[in-house]
Protein backbone atom coordinates (compact mmCIF):
# COMPACT_ATOMS: atom_id res chain seq x y z
CA UNK A 1 0.00 0.00 0.00
CA UNK A 2 1.23 3.61 -0.76
CA UNK A 3 2.11 5.72 1.80
CA UNK A 4 -0.72 8.08 0.48
CA UNK A 5 -3.46 5.34 0.95
CA UNK A 6 -1.95 4.91 4.47
CA UNK A 7 -2.45 8.13 5.25
CA UNK A 8 -5.84 8.03 3.67
CA UNK A 9 -7.25 5.19 5.61
CA UNK A 10 -6.05 6.34 8.82
CA UNK A 11 -8.06 9.71 8.24
CA UNK A 12 -10.67 7.37 7.06
CA UNK A 13 -10.69 5.93 10.47
CA UNK A 14 -10.96 9.46 12.23
CA UNK A 15 -13.84 10.52 10.21
CA UNK A 16 -16.10 7.38 11.46
CA UNK A 17 -18.08 7.31 14.15
CA UNK A 18 -19.16 3.88 15.90
CA UNK A 19 -21.51 3.36 13.15
CA UNK A 20 -18.89 3.61 10.28
CA UNK A 21 -20.44 6.84 9.23
CA UNK A 22 -18.47 9.98 8.40
CA UNK A 23 -19.08 12.36 11.72
CA UNK A 24 -15.72 15.11 11.07
CA UNK A 25 -16.60 15.49 7.28
CA UNK A 26 -15.45 13.86 4.18
CA UNK A 27 -12.80 11.31 3.29
CA UNK A 28 -11.75 12.82 -0.25
CA UNK A 29 -8.25 13.29 -1.26
CA UNK A 30 -7.29 16.90 -0.29
CA UNK A 31 -6.05 17.90 -4.35
CA UNK A 32 -11.03 16.76 -5.04
CA UNK A 33 -12.20 19.11 -7.34
CA UNK A 34 -15.50 19.25 -8.36
CA UNK A 35 -13.95 17.58 -11.76
CA UNK A 36 -13.59 14.42 -9.98
CA UNK A 37 -16.63 14.25 -8.97
CA UNK A 38 -19.78 12.53 -9.97
CA UNK A 39 -23.68 13.16 -9.46
CA UNK A 40 -23.91 16.60 -9.34
CA UNK A 41 -25.18 17.98 -12.41
CA UNK A 42 -26.45 21.69 -12.87
CA UNK A 43 -24.60 22.22 -9.82
CA UNK A 44 -21.39 21.15 -10.67
CA UNK A 45 -21.80 23.59 -13.88
CA UNK A 46 -22.22 25.98 -11.71
CA UNK A 47 -19.40 25.54 -9.87
CA UNK A 48 -16.80 25.45 -12.82
CA UNK A 49 -18.43 28.66 -14.09
CA UNK A 50 -17.87 30.05 -10.34
CA UNK A 51 -14.40 29.10 -10.40
CA UNK A 52 -13.82 30.48 -13.57
CA UNK A 53 -15.53 34.29 -12.40
CA UNK A 54 -13.21 34.17 -9.25
CA UNK A 55 -9.94 33.04 -11.01
CA UNK A 56 -11.10 36.45 -13.72
CA UNK A 57 -12.16 38.11 -10.34
CA UNK A 58 -8.90 37.64 -9.25
CA UNK A 59 -7.00 38.89 -12.42
CA UNK A 60 -9.21 42.07 -12.16
CA UNK A 61 -10.61 41.34 -15.43
CA UNK A 62 -14.52 41.18 -13.61
CA UNK A 63 -15.65 42.85 -10.72
CA UNK A 64 -17.13 41.01 -7.57
CA UNK A 65 -20.59 42.62 -9.09
CA UNK A 66 -20.06 40.17 -11.89
CA UNK A 67 -19.50 37.13 -9.81
CA UNK A 68 -22.75 34.61 -8.22
CA UNK A 69 -22.68 34.97 -4.48
CA UNK A 70 -24.79 32.18 -3.95
CA UNK A 71 -27.04 28.66 -4.28
CA UNK A 72 -29.34 26.76 -2.93
CA UNK A 73 -27.96 23.38 -2.48
CA UNK A 74 -31.00 20.35 -1.60
CA UNK A 75 -31.82 16.97 -1.69
CA UNK A 76 -32.25 13.78 0.78
CA UNK A 77 -29.18 13.39 2.96
CA UNK A 78 -26.12 11.47 2.13
CA UNK A 79 -26.45 12.54 -1.72
CA UNK A 80 -23.22 14.99 -1.02
CA UNK A 81 -24.13 18.40 -0.62
CA UNK A 82 -21.29 19.16 2.22
CA UNK A 83 -18.27 17.36 0.69
CA UNK A 84 -19.85 19.52 -2.76
CA UNK A 85 -18.77 22.73 -0.81
CA UNK A 86 -15.91 21.68 -0.11
CA UNK A 87 -15.03 20.20 -3.90
CA UNK A 88 -15.90 23.99 -4.92
CA UNK A 89 -13.78 25.47 -2.53
CA UNK A 90 -11.04 23.51 -3.44
CA UNK A 91 -11.90 23.91 -7.51
CA UNK A 92 -11.75 27.70 -6.78
CA UNK A 93 -9.21 27.75 -4.84
CA UNK A 94 -10.69 29.31 -1.91
CA UNK A 95 -10.66 28.77 2.01
CA UNK A 96 -14.26 27.14 3.42
CA UNK A 97 -16.20 27.45 6.58
CA UNK A 98 -18.31 25.17 7.50
CA UNK A 99 -21.53 26.29 9.64
CA UNK A 100 -25.14 24.90 10.22
CA UNK A 101 -28.26 25.52 12.28
CA UNK A 102 -27.60 22.99 14.55
CA UNK A 103 -24.10 24.27 14.89
CA UNK A 104 -25.31 27.87 15.81
CA UNK A 105 -27.63 26.59 18.38
CA UNK A 106 -25.43 24.38 20.26
CA UNK A 107 -25.13 27.13 22.86
CA UNK A 108 -28.90 27.46 23.11
CA UNK A 109 -30.07 31.24 23.72
CA UNK A 110 -31.15 33.50 20.94
CA UNK A 111 -28.03 35.42 21.75
CA UNK A 112 -25.48 33.22 21.78
CA UNK A 113 -27.03 31.62 18.52
CA UNK A 114 -27.09 35.54 16.42
CA UNK A 115 -23.34 35.56 18.05
CA UNK A 116 -21.97 32.04 16.60
CA UNK A 117 -23.68 32.90 13.45
CA UNK A 118 -22.23 36.67 13.11
CA UNK A 119 -18.63 34.83 14.06
CA UNK A 120 -19.32 32.30 10.96
CA UNK A 121 -19.59 35.13 8.72
CA UNK A 122 -17.09 37.16 9.95
CA UNK A 123 -14.97 34.34 9.84
CA UNK A 124 -15.77 33.97 5.88
CA UNK A 125 -15.20 37.69 5.36
CA UNK A 126 -11.54 37.36 7.04
CA UNK A 127 -10.89 34.41 5.11
CA UNK A 128 -12.36 35.60 2.01
CA UNK A 129 -12.18 34.80 -0.37
CA UNK A 130 -14.18 32.07 0.80
CA UNK A 131 -16.80 29.70 0.41
CA UNK A 132 -19.36 29.50 3.54
CA UNK A 133 -21.38 26.48 3.56
CA UNK A 134 -24.81 26.80 6.32
CA UNK A 135 -26.27 23.48 6.18
CA UNK A 136 -29.59 22.82 7.48
CA UNK A 137 -31.38 25.74 5.95
CA UNK A 138 -34.61 24.43 6.42
CA UNK A 139 -34.13 23.95 10.23
CA UNK A 140 -35.01 28.22 10.40
CA UNK A 141 -38.40 27.14 9.32
CA UNK A 142 -40.75 29.67 7.96
CA UNK A 143 -40.64 32.90 9.80
CA UNK A 144 -44.91 32.68 10.01
CA UNK A 145 -45.16 28.93 10.89
CA UNK A 146 -46.04 29.63 14.11
CA UNK A 147 -48.24 32.45 13.35
CA UNK A 148 -47.18 36.20 13.53
CA UNK A 149 -45.38 36.44 16.97
CA UNK A 150 -42.36 38.29 15.98
CA UNK A 151 -40.46 38.06 18.89
CA UNK A 152 -40.29 34.25 18.49
CA UNK A 153 -36.61 32.70 18.54
CA UNK A 154 -36.83 31.88 14.59
CA UNK A 155 -38.42 35.05 13.80
CA UNK A 156 -35.25 36.78 15.06
CA UNK A 157 -32.85 33.76 13.91
CA UNK A 158 -34.17 34.15 10.23
CA UNK A 159 -34.08 37.84 10.44
CA UNK A 160 -30.56 37.85 11.60
CA UNK A 161 -29.49 35.38 8.90
CA UNK A 162 -31.23 37.88 6.04
CA UNK A 163 -29.21 40.84 7.57
CA UNK A 164 -25.93 38.71 7.47
CA UNK A 165 -26.60 37.66 3.93
CA UNK A 166 -27.15 41.33 2.76
CA UNK A 167 -24.41 42.66 4.68
CA UNK A 168 -22.42 40.63 2.04
CA UNK A 169 -23.62 42.54 -0.93
CA UNK A 170 -21.06 44.81 -2.13
CA UNK A 171 -18.81 43.00 0.34
CA UNK A 172 -16.16 41.25 -1.91
CA UNK A 173 -15.25 37.55 -1.27
CA UNK A 174 -17.53 35.72 0.05
CA UNK A 175 -19.80 32.99 -1.47
CA UNK A 176 -22.44 31.57 0.44
CA UNK A 177 -23.85 27.99 -0.27
CA UNK A 178 -26.92 26.45 1.57
CA UNK A 179 -27.98 23.55 1.68
CA UNK A 180 -31.37 21.53 3.22
CA UNK A 181 -33.35 18.18 2.52
CA UNK A 182 -37.20 20.46 2.44
CA UNK A 183 -37.01 23.23 -0.15
CA UNK A 184 -40.14 23.95 0.63
CA UNK A 185 -39.62 24.56 4.01
CA UNK A 186 -37.36 27.80 3.59
CA UNK A 187 -38.51 30.85 4.04
CA UNK A 188 -39.09 32.52 1.23
CA UNK A 189 -36.88 36.00 1.87
CA UNK A 190 -33.99 33.51 2.07
CA UNK A 191 -34.06 32.79 -1.38
CA UNK A 192 -35.51 36.41 -3.09
CA UNK A 193 -32.94 38.04 -5.57
CA UNK A 194 -30.14 38.98 -4.51
CA UNK A 195 -30.11 36.42 -1.65
CA UNK A 196 -29.74 32.67 -2.28
CA UNK A 197 -31.96 32.85 -5.56
CA UNK A 198 -30.08 29.59 -7.35
CA UNK A 199 -31.44 26.52 -6.57
CA UNK A 200 -30.00 23.38 -7.50
CA UNK A 201 -31.77 20.00 -6.48
CA UNK A 202 -29.26 17.23 -5.93
CA UNK A 203 -30.72 14.04 -6.89
CA UNK A 204 -29.75 10.29 -5.92
CA UNK A 205 -27.02 9.31 -8.31
CA UNK A 206 -28.06 7.77 -11.68
CA UNK A 207 -25.86 4.54 -12.92
CA UNK A 208 -23.16 6.67 -14.12
CA UNK A 209 -22.92 8.62 -11.10
CA UNK A 210 -22.47 5.97 -9.03
CA UNK A 211 -19.59 4.70 -11.38
CA UNK A 212 -17.79 8.41 -10.81
CA UNK A 213 -18.57 7.88 -7.23
CA UNK A 214 -16.94 4.36 -6.92
CA UNK A 215 -13.88 5.80 -8.59
CA UNK A 216 -13.17 8.54 -6.48
CA UNK A 217 -13.40 6.48 -3.19
CA UNK A 218 -11.73 3.19 -4.41
CA UNK A 219 -9.34 5.62 -5.70
CA UNK A 220 -7.79 3.95 -8.62
CA UNK A 221 -7.82 0.14 -6.72
CA UNK A 222 -10.12 -1.31 -9.60
CA UNK A 223 -11.35 -1.25 -13.09
CA UNK A 224 -13.70 0.77 -14.69
CA UNK A 225 -15.65 -1.98 -15.63
CA UNK A 226 -15.71 -2.83 -11.83
CA UNK A 227 -17.02 0.14 -11.17
CA UNK A 228 -19.84 0.26 -13.80
CA UNK A 229 -20.68 -3.59 -12.03
CA UNK A 230 -20.59 -1.33 -8.91
CA UNK A 231 -23.12 0.65 -10.13
CA UNK A 232 -25.25 -1.39 -11.71
CA UNK A 233 -25.77 -3.61 -8.46
CA UNK A 234 -26.23 -0.13 -6.01
CA UNK A 235 -29.43 1.61 -7.57
CA UNK A 236 -30.96 3.82 -5.40
CA UNK A 237 -28.19 4.41 -3.30
CA UNK A 238 -26.77 7.56 -2.00
CA UNK A 239 -23.26 8.61 -1.95
CA UNK A 240 -22.92 8.36 1.41
CA UNK A 241 -23.79 4.67 0.98
CA UNK A 242 -21.39 4.09 -1.25
CA UNK A 243 -18.86 5.70 0.61
CA UNK A 244 -19.51 3.10 3.10
CA UNK A 245 -19.61 0.27 0.98
CA UNK A 246 -16.05 0.81 0.05
CA UNK A 247 -14.90 1.30 3.73
CA UNK A 248 -15.95 -1.84 4.69
CA UNK A 249 -15.19 -3.33 1.56
CA UNK A 250 -11.21 -2.13 2.45
CA UNK A 251 -11.27 -3.12 6.24
CA UNK A 252 -12.62 -6.47 4.93
CA UNK A 253 -9.30 -6.61 2.52
CA UNK A 254 -7.35 -5.32 5.57
CA UNK A 255 -8.59 -8.15 7.44
CA UNK A 256 -7.30 -10.78 4.88
CA UNK A 257 -4.32 -8.74 4.42
CA UNK A 258 -4.40 -8.57 0.58
CA UNK A 259 -5.47 -5.62 -2.08
CA UNK A 260 -8.69 -4.89 -2.10
CA UNK A 261 -10.75 -7.05 -4.49
CA UNK A 262 -13.91 -6.35 -6.48
CA UNK A 263 -15.66 -9.43 -4.54
CA UNK A 264 -14.80 -7.49 -1.30
CA UNK A 265 -16.94 -4.41 -2.59
CA UNK A 266 -19.60 -6.97 -3.44
CA UNK A 267 -20.05 -8.42 -0.03
CA UNK A 268 -20.92 -5.19 1.53
CA UNK A 269 -23.48 -4.08 -0.83
CA UNK A 270 -27.21 -4.40 0.29
CA UNK A 271 -28.87 -6.95 -1.95
CA UNK A 272 -31.99 -5.89 -3.64
CA UNK A 273 -35.02 -7.60 -2.99
CA UNK A 274 -38.53 -7.91 -4.46
CA UNK A 275 -41.22 -7.58 -2.48
CA UNK A 276 -43.67 -9.99 -2.20
CA UNK A 277 -47.20 -8.59 -4.01
CA UNK A 278 -49.37 -8.86 -0.75
CA UNK A 279 -46.60 -6.26 0.72
CA UNK A 280 -47.02 -4.15 -2.40
CA UNK A 281 -50.48 -4.01 -1.86
CA UNK A 282 -50.91 -2.94 1.68
CA UNK A 283 -48.14 -0.41 0.61
CA UNK A 284 -50.18 0.60 -2.32
CA UNK A 285 -53.45 0.99 -0.46
CA UNK A 286 -51.70 2.75 2.20
CA UNK A 287 -50.45 5.30 -0.52
CA UNK A 288 -53.71 5.52 -1.88
CA UNK A 289 -55.29 6.36 0.97
CA UNK A 290 -52.97 9.59 1.92
CA UNK A 291 -53.39 10.57 -1.70
CA UNK A 292 -57.29 10.46 -1.59
CA UNK A 293 -57.59 12.01 1.25
CA UNK A 294 -55.08 14.75 0.16
CA UNK A 295 -57.21 15.58 -2.76
CA UNK A 296 -60.35 15.51 -1.20
CA UNK A 297 -59.40 17.82 1.17
CA UNK A 298 -57.96 19.92 -1.45
CA UNK A 299 -54.71 19.40 -1.48
CA UNK A 300 -52.70 19.86 -4.89
CA UNK A 301 -51.50 15.95 -5.37
CA UNK A 302 -48.85 15.94 -7.80
CA UNK A 303 -48.31 12.11 -7.87
CA UNK A 304 -48.58 9.04 -6.02
CA UNK A 305 -45.69 6.10 -6.16
CA UNK A 306 -44.45 2.76 -4.35
CA UNK A 307 -41.70 0.84 -5.25
CA UNK A 308 -41.51 -3.23 -5.70
CA UNK A 309 -38.15 -3.86 -4.46
CA UNK A 310 -36.03 -2.89 -1.54
CA UNK A 311 -32.76 -2.75 -0.38
CA UNK A 312 -31.51 -5.07 2.41
CA UNK A 313 -29.79 -2.17 4.60
CA UNK A 314 -30.06 -0.27 7.86
CA UNK A 315 -30.80 2.56 6.67
CA UNK A 316 -34.81 4.03 5.99
CA UNK A 317 -35.82 3.58 3.26
CA UNK A 318 -39.60 4.84 1.86
CA UNK A 319 -41.75 2.25 -0.02
CA UNK A 320 -44.18 4.63 -1.51
CA UNK A 321 -45.07 8.39 -0.93
CA UNK A 322 -48.29 10.89 -2.08
CA UNK A 323 -46.70 13.95 -3.22
CA UNK A 324 -48.38 17.35 -2.80
CA UNK A 325 -47.66 20.56 -4.32
CA UNK A 326 -46.97 23.31 -1.67
CA UNK A 327 -49.45 27.06 -2.38
CA UNK A 328 -47.21 29.39 -0.32
CA UNK A 329 -49.83 31.49 -0.18
CA UNK A 330 -52.31 29.52 1.86
CA UNK A 331 -53.19 30.44 4.88
CA UNK A 332 -52.36 27.68 8.18
CA UNK A 333 -55.33 27.98 9.95
CA UNK A 334 -56.78 25.08 12.47
CA UNK A 335 -58.72 23.64 9.69
CA UNK A 336 -55.58 23.58 7.85
CA UNK A 337 -53.45 21.79 10.21
CA UNK A 338 -56.98 19.15 10.97
CA UNK A 339 -56.66 18.56 7.15
CA UNK A 340 -52.68 17.68 7.42
CA UNK A 341 -53.25 15.49 10.15
CA UNK A 342 -56.10 13.64 8.64
CA UNK A 343 -54.22 13.15 5.50
CA UNK A 344 -51.07 12.16 7.30
CA UNK A 345 -53.06 9.40 9.40
CA UNK A 346 -54.94 8.25 6.23
CA UNK A 347 -52.74 5.80 4.95
CA UNK A 348 -53.50 4.22 8.19
CA UNK A 349 -56.78 4.58 7.84
CA UNK A 350 -57.05 2.86 4.10
CA UNK A 351 -55.27 0.18 5.86
CA UNK A 352 -57.87 -0.13 8.67
CA UNK A 353 -60.71 -0.36 6.40
CA UNK A 354 -59.25 -2.19 3.65
CA UNK A 355 -57.29 -4.55 5.18
CA UNK A 356 -58.80 -4.71 9.07
CA UNK A 357 -55.43 -2.94 10.62
CA UNK A 358 -52.24 -0.69 10.01
CA UNK A 359 -48.90 -2.27 10.97
CA UNK A 360 -46.11 -1.01 12.91
CA UNK A 361 -44.60 0.87 9.42
CA UNK A 362 -47.50 3.71 9.82
CA UNK A 363 -47.30 4.06 13.30
CA UNK A 364 -43.95 4.19 16.41
CA UNK A 365 -41.09 5.37 14.63
CA UNK A 366 -39.37 8.25 14.38
CA UNK A 367 -40.85 10.26 11.45
CA UNK A 368 -43.72 7.73 11.10
CA UNK A 369 -46.71 8.85 9.86
CA UNK A 370 -48.04 8.71 13.33
CA UNK A 371 -45.61 10.37 14.82
CA UNK A 372 -45.69 13.38 12.87
CA UNK A 373 -49.54 13.51 12.91
CA UNK A 374 -48.49 13.88 16.96
CA UNK A 375 -46.13 16.29 16.57
CA UNK A 376 -48.72 18.30 14.42
CA UNK A 377 -51.30 17.77 17.21
CA UNK A 378 -48.95 18.96 20.06
CA UNK A 379 -48.22 21.82 18.13
CA UNK A 380 -51.75 22.99 17.01
CA UNK A 381 -52.95 22.50 21.04
CA UNK A 382 -49.55 23.95 22.81
CA UNK A 383 -47.94 26.19 20.15
CA UNK A 384 -49.99 27.92 17.96
CA UNK A 385 -53.05 28.19 20.18
CA UNK A 386 -55.29 26.18 18.25
CA UNK A 387 -56.74 23.79 21.11
CA UNK A 388 -57.48 24.07 24.27
CA UNK A 389 -55.33 26.77 25.27
CA UNK A 390 -53.85 30.10 24.15
CA UNK A 391 -50.11 29.92 25.92
CA UNK A 392 -47.53 28.67 23.43
CA UNK A 393 -44.34 26.90 24.41
CA UNK A 394 -43.07 28.28 21.25
CA UNK A 395 -41.53 26.16 18.46
CA UNK A 396 -41.93 22.10 19.08
CA UNK A 397 -39.19 20.07 18.51
CA UNK A 398 -38.89 16.14 19.31
CA UNK A 399 -37.26 17.43 22.68
CA UNK A 400 -39.90 20.18 23.66
CA UNK A 401 -42.71 17.57 22.64
CA UNK A 402 -41.22 15.32 25.30
CA UNK A 403 -40.52 17.62 28.41
CA UNK A 404 -43.98 18.84 27.60
CA UNK A 405 -45.41 15.58 27.73
CA UNK A 406 -44.05 14.98 30.88
CA UNK A 407 -45.01 18.16 32.43
CA UNK A 408 -48.42 18.47 30.67
CA UNK A 409 -50.50 15.71 32.02
CA UNK A 410 -53.91 17.13 29.99
CA UNK A 411 -51.86 17.61 26.50
CA UNK A 412 -51.84 13.66 25.24
CA UNK A 413 -55.43 13.05 26.26
CA UNK A 414 -56.23 16.22 23.80
CA UNK A 415 -53.99 15.24 21.00
CA UNK A 416 -55.20 11.91 21.04
CA UNK A 417 -59.05 12.96 20.84
CA UNK A 418 -57.57 15.19 17.78
CA UNK A 419 -55.76 12.26 15.90
CA UNK A 420 -59.03 9.91 16.63
CA UNK A 421 -61.04 12.73 15.19
CA UNK A 422 -59.09 12.95 12.32
CA UNK A 423 -58.59 8.98 11.42
CA UNK A 424 -62.28 8.98 11.83
CA UNK A 425 -62.48 11.62 9.20
CA UNK A 426 -60.10 10.05 6.93
CA UNK A 427 -62.18 6.69 7.43
CA UNK A 428 -65.31 8.31 6.18
CA UNK A 429 -63.88 9.95 3.34
CA UNK A 430 -62.06 6.90 2.22
CA UNK A 431 -65.64 4.97 2.54
CA UNK A 432 -67.12 7.60 0.61
CA UNK A 433 -64.85 6.62 -2.29
CA UNK A 434 -64.51 3.19 -1.16
CA UNK A 435 -64.57 1.98 -5.24
CA UNK A 436 -62.25 4.72 -6.53
CA UNK A 437 -59.93 3.30 -3.76
CA UNK A 438 -59.60 -0.56 -4.56
CA UNK A 439 -59.26 0.56 -8.59
CA UNK A 440 -56.50 2.77 -7.67
CA UNK A 441 -54.62 0.79 -5.16
CA UNK A 442 -54.86 -1.76 -8.14
CA UNK A 443 -53.41 0.71 -10.58
CA UNK A 444 -50.68 1.97 -8.66
CA UNK A 445 -49.37 -1.73 -7.92
CA UNK A 446 -49.74 -2.43 -11.92
CA UNK A 447 -47.67 0.74 -12.89
CA UNK A 448 -46.12 1.87 -9.37
CA UNK A 449 -46.77 5.56 -10.21
CA UNK A 450 -50.07 7.50 -10.52
CA UNK A 451 -50.14 11.07 -11.33
CA UNK A 452 -52.20 13.10 -9.29
CA UNK A 453 -54.90 14.20 -12.06
CA UNK A 454 -55.83 10.49 -12.91
CA UNK A 455 -56.40 10.51 -8.89
CA UNK A 456 -58.90 13.06 -9.23
CA UNK A 457 -60.25 12.09 -12.07
CA UNK A 458 -61.18 8.49 -10.46
CA UNK A 459 -63.11 10.53 -7.41
CA UNK A 460 -66.55 10.85 -7.61
CA UNK A 461 -65.90 14.36 -6.65
CA UNK A 462 -63.24 15.99 -7.35
CA UNK A 463 -60.81 18.10 -4.68
CA UNK A 464 -62.23 20.96 -3.22
CA UNK A 465 -59.60 23.86 -3.82
CA UNK A 466 -58.14 25.54 -0.64
CA UNK A 467 -55.83 24.35 1.85
CA UNK A 468 -53.26 23.60 -0.23
CA UNK A 469 -50.69 20.79 2.06
CA UNK A 470 -47.12 22.29 2.46
CA UNK A 471 -45.41 19.06 1.39
CA UNK A 472 -45.06 15.10 0.77
CA UNK A 473 -46.23 12.74 2.94
CA UNK A 474 -45.64 9.35 2.35
P1 LIG B 1 -25.24 15.48 2.55
O1 LIG B 1 -24.57 16.76 2.97
O2 LIG B 1 -26.00 15.60 1.25
O3 LIG B 1 -26.04 14.79 3.61
P2 LIG B 1 -22.54 14.54 2.58
O4 LIG B 1 -21.87 15.55 1.72
O5 LIG B 1 -22.38 14.69 4.06
O6 LIG B 1 -24.07 14.45 2.20
O7 LIG B 1 -22.07 13.10 2.13
C1 LIG B 1 -21.69 12.09 3.06
C2 LIG B 1 -20.57 11.26 2.47
O8 LIG B 1 -21.04 10.56 1.33
C3 LIG B 1 -19.43 12.10 1.97
O9 LIG B 1 -18.48 12.26 2.97
C4 LIG B 1 -18.90 11.34 0.79
O10 LIG B 1 -17.89 10.46 1.20
C5 LIG B 1 -20.07 10.53 0.30
N1 LIG B 1 -20.68 11.12 -0.92
C6 LIG B 1 -21.94 11.58 -1.05
N2 LIG B 1 -22.18 12.03 -2.30
C7 LIG B 1 -21.03 11.85 -2.99
C8 LIG B 1 -20.61 12.12 -4.35
N3 LIG B 1 -21.44 12.66 -5.25
N4 LIG B 1 -19.35 11.81 -4.69
C9 LIG B 1 -18.51 11.26 -3.77
N5 LIG B 1 -18.82 10.98 -2.51
C10 LIG B 1 -20.07 11.25 -2.10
Amino acid sequence: MSRVLATLEKIDALHADGNGRPVKGPVIPHEATLDDMAGYGDAKDWGLDLARDIADWRTGSISWEEVDKGILLSGPPGVGKTIFSRALAATCGVELVVASYAKWQARGHLGDFLKAMLASFAEAKKKAPSILFIDELDAFGERTAGGTDNSSYDVKAINGLLEQLDGLDGREGVVVVGACNHPEWIDAAITRPGRLDRHVRIPVPDLEARAGIFRMHLRGALSDGEHMAFAEATEGMTGAAIEQIVREARRTARKRRQQLSAEDVFRHVPPMVVMPPQVVRVNAIHEVGHAVVGAVLGMNLEKVSISKTLRLAPQHQSVGRAVFKRNPWARRTKEHYLDIIAMTVAGMAAEQLFLGCWDDGASGGAGSDLHEATMTAIALERSFGMGQKLASYGPIDDKIASDIKSLDAALMAQVDAILRKQLERAMTILERHRDACVRLAAELVERGELPGREVLDALDEGGEQGNPVVRGYG
